[in-house]
């Protein structure tokens, strides 16, 4: 192959599987359930054992995580939920799939975390709920969230899709609040294929998770409203068929058991940016804060646009030239389309408004080779440091 052909190609995440994790699968795949069998009672139990909370519920996804803990939350038509714009537009879709309104409040500048007091700004009487999201895998704020919560009697729903393992004032993120979700998507620190969990506390939230994620049906004795027999069961609510399969809690039983290795090499690849970064006057490494042990699901380099010879989008385009899988996360939610045809328009919330404008997210996943990290660094570097238009080809 001549050099010119020969196309280096680094995802900006990726999953790791190993041979253990393919026979946990096929073990599934031999055995008498596919679904709805002990994996996933297992699953659950050892989910939970790792953050610490009382209960665990396995869903098909971390959206239909968030949408399952926003139907526990209560949200109905006309309440309002609070969340931030830098996000996955999953984490204000759970509303509207409820019938709530998403209300969007502006992030921290420093951690692009939502900003408490722009919280407390946006509260009516119409707010039921708050949704965080540790973006990144930096905890939020949790205790003036908590605070905030408390004097409104809001529920907190922690959106944990990046932050599986990360702690907050040494507290596992998963036992914080009401409800926690994570995602288990190949791009997530652990990987069922799709999937999702929520951890709580709470046996009664417990309780309605368990019943919406298979079509809000029941066979608990004690809930029944009146009992014809031994076959008799009731649906009680309209849920979904939200369930994770066996094949998937398998696969999640065997990469939870490496979760402390993915991320260790998660935080050493961050600590080698970190280094490599910090003398490039033009970007701004993550921030981090002293009360927080972050997971580290995304790497976001800042670019301090005045100083730069080049756009976002020619140091974008120049990186994936280079075979880097870059990407920008996010899109403000607010900004897409049919948010937009609900009424919500620019200029809401300036701060993730100007951050959109600047980031970039670079590679970051365990099985990502020192090599590759290497060759990340140089790249960032040649098209910050040198004049972009010598650096993109035509
Ligand atoms: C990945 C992700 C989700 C959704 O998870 P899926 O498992 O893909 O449905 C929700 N919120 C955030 C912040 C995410 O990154």
């Amino acid at each position: 192959m001549d050099k010119t052909t020969a196309i280096k190609h680094i995802p900006y995440a990726a999953q790791w599987i190993e041979d253990d994790d393919i026979q946990a699968v096929a073990d599934v795949l031999k055995s008498d359930y596919l679904t709805t069998g002990p994996k996933i009672a297992e699953f659950e139990q050892d989910f939970a054992q790792y953050v610490g909370a009382k209960y665990a519920v396995a869903i098909s996804s971390g959206t239909a995580a968030l949408h399952a803990a926003c139907f526990a939350a209560g949200i109905k038509e006309g309440d309002e939920v609070v969340t931030t714009p830098m996000t996955f537009a999953a984490s204000a879709n759970c509303i509207l799939y409820c019938g709530g309104k998403p209300v969007f409040a502006d992030i921290d500048p420093r951690t692009y975390n939502i900003d408490p007091k722009e919280i407390e700004k946006h509260i009516t009487e119409k707010t039921r709920a708050i949704i965080p999201v540790h973006f990144t895998g930096q905890p939020c704020d949790m205790d003036a969230i908590k605070d905030i919560a408390k004097s409104h009697n809001l529920i907190v729903i922690e959106d944990a899709a990046h932050a599986l393992g990360a702690t907050y004032k040494n507290k596992m993120i998963g036992t914080i609040s009401d409800m926690t979700c994570f995602s288990f998507h190949p791009v997530k620190h652990i990987t069922t294929g799709e999937g999702g969990m929520v951890t709580t506390n709470d046996e009664a939230l417990y309780k309605r998770l368990i019943q919406f994620r298979n079509h809000g049906i029941t066979r608990d004795r004690t809930l029944l409203m009146h009992d014809e027999g031994p076959w008799y069961y009731e649906q009680q609510f309209l849920g979904y068929n939200y369930r994770m399969t066996d094949i998937q809690a398998a696969l999640g039983i065997s990469q939870l058991k490496k979760i402390d290795r993915f991320l260790s090499r998660r935080r050493e690849i961050v600590a080698t940016y970190n280094k490599a970064f910090a003398n490039i006057d033009e970007v701004i490494t993550p921030y981090q804060t002293d009360e927080a042990r972050p997971a580290w699901h995304l790497y976001i380099l800042q670019l301090k646009l005045d100083g730069l010879r080049a756009t976002r989008k020619e140091i974008y385009t120049a990186l994936q030239q280079k075979g880097i899988g870059v990407n920008v996360h996010y899109i403000p939610v607010y900004y897409h389309p049919y948010y937009k045809q609900l009424g919500y328009n620019k200029g809401l919330c300036p701060n993730a408004e100007k951050l959109y404008e600047r980031i970039i997210t670079i590679p970051l996943y365990p099985k990502m080779s020192d090599e590759d990290v290497e060759y990340v660094i140089d790249a960032v570097k040649e098209v910050t440091y040198k004049r972009i238009k010598e650096v993109l080809t035509e």
